[in-house]
């Protein structure tokens, strides 16, 4: 058996909840709402899975749904939200630093911003600063 590690580990989310969460925030932050036919056509999904998902995100609190009216994220659901959209924009800032094909940065992200833990994350994100101080130091790495 390994030693216990120190770190806490904090319970988290589903892959899928967190994949809905960022897309409810994205479309809340450019259209002003989210409805499930937008999650439905932005997830490629259809509109029968995104209601049952959102409904049970709802008796999970991270929502409210009212079937007319679409849904609003509650301070948790937002919380969530807000932390998967950050761990999205630091792995994607980091990576554009090497000059990496968007599509294939895109399609890393997506996976690891599931599984990254919060130190992780914060040595990344103080490596790309550090990084962005220091060009000559950049253009050495890569080579
Ligand atoms: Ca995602």
């Amino acid at each position: 058996m390994p030693a216990k590690s120190k770190t806490k580990v904090i319970p988290r989310s589903s892959v899928a909840v967190e994949d809905y969460l960022e897309r409810i925030l994205e479309l809340i932050n450019t259209k002003g709402y989210a409805r499930v036919v937008d999650i439905a056509q932005s997830l490629k999904i259809s509109q029968a899975s995104v209601t049952n998902m959102v409904q049970r995100m709802d008796a999970d609190g991270l929502l409210k749904y009212e079937r007319y009216r679409g849904m609003v994220l509650t301070a948790s659901g937002e919380a969530l939200a807000k932390s998967i959209t950050r761990r999205h924009s630091i792995l994607t800032e980091f990576f554009r630093l090497f000059g990496l094909d968007e599509e294939l940065i895109y399609l890393d992200v997506e996976g690891m911003e599931h599984h990254i833990s919060p130190p992780t994350l914060n040595a990344i994100e103080s490596l790309t600063a550090q990084l962005r101080k220091q060009p000559a130091l950049l253009a050495r790495v890569k080579q």
